[in-house]
């Protein structure tokens, strides 16, 4: 296979396993990565699920090893957005800002990005202290944190956050939705406050470089104030990078087996590293077995 490369758009668990199989059969993998390398899983207070680790392990830790293994192999993640990716009828093309690259197959593991407060008006002012995960809070100390959901992300994000800081969980609806162990972890973290039948209306600027978050609730308006503010809300599949053309062929152009969607993007509600590590896998060993037939 020597002299085969393929297009990787995403350097999350799905497409850093789909990279390091694609390497033991000596083809390369041409890996994209608009953010961090370690995706959403970044963001994992601590993974129970992945089998070879029976105490559990932290996301970033767990992501240090998949990185590791990655480096020892001699992958090298490209750090440009792909903006587009299209299919000439023979090769497909991944554009960033800097350039453009081909190969014969592609392989699409951008994972999901979150739903965000549509409803929500958020000054200019204040979107430096709303988030959508927690990774980049993770340094932050003696702060107050508010948290807008009641999945298993909410819990998992505040469970994270309380190591170092006060967290308020604002569910609107009236019972948790997440796993019921996060719950009873949660419930016993005496940093952590959880609030249901909460709807978050508004967000303002307030004294101190602080958030003010007007709620309704059963006792009324509720005013609380916070250093930042993170959405827990849903996420959707990352697709924007598929040229309109390509969307349309997507169907067909997996069927012919050179192109391959792996991972959160196209799991729905099995989104889980196992999972995604094992797409990759599955979608690299699909690659090379083509290849093999084209010669
Ligand atoms: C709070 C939380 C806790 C979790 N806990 C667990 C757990 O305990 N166990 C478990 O198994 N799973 C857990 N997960 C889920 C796990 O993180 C995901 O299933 C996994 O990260 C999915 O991997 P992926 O590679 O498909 O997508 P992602 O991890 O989302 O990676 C996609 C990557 O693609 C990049 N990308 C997207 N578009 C482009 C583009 N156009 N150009 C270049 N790069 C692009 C993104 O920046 C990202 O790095 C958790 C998730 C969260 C949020």
């Amino acid at each position: 296979m020597e002299g085969e490369q393929v297009i990787i758009i995403g350097a999350g668990p799905a497409g850093l396993a789909a990279a390091i199989q694609l390497k033991r059969y000596g083809i390369h993998p041409l890996v994209f990565e608009r953010a961090e390398v370690g995706g959403l899983l970044l963001n994992a207070n601590l993974v129970e699920n992945y089998p070879g680790f029976p105490s559990g392990i932290p996301g970033p830790e767990l992501v240090e090893l998949f990185v590791k293994q990655a480096h020892n192999l001699g992958i090298a993640v490209t750090f440009e957005q792909v903006s587009a990716l299209d299919y000439d009828g023979e090769l497909f093309r991944a554009s960033t800002d800097q350039k453009s690259y081909s190969a014969r197959m592609a392989v699409i593991a951008t994972g999901t990005q979150p739903v965000a407060f549509t409803d929500l008006v958020i000054s200019d002012e204040l979107k430096s202290k709303v988030f959508y995960e927690v990774y980049p809070l993770l340094g932050v100390q003696g702060k107050s944190v508010a948290i807008v959901g009641s999945g298993d992300a909410a819990f998992d994000y505040g469970l994270n956050l309380s190591r170092k800081n006060r967290v308020v969980i604002l569910n609107r609806g009236d019972s948790p939705k997440c796993l019921p162990l996060l719950w009873e972890r949660a419930r016993n973290v005496a940093a952590i406050t959880y609030r249901e039948q909460t709807t978050l209306c508004q967000l303002g600027a307030c004294p101190g470089n602080r958030i003010r978050l007007n709620c309704q609730s059963p006792e009324g308006v509720l005013q609380l104030d916070a250093d930042y503010v993170v959405g827990a809300i849903g996420r959707q599949p990352r697709l924007a990078c598929l040229t309109d053309a390509l969307n349309q062929s997507v169907k067909e152009l997996e069927d012919q087996g050179i192109l391959h969607m792996i991972g959160d993007v196209k799991n729905g509600l099995y989104r889980q590293t196992s999972i995604a590590v094992g797409d990759g896998v599955r979608a690299a060993m699909k690659i090379y077995n083509r290849l093999k037939e084209q010669r």
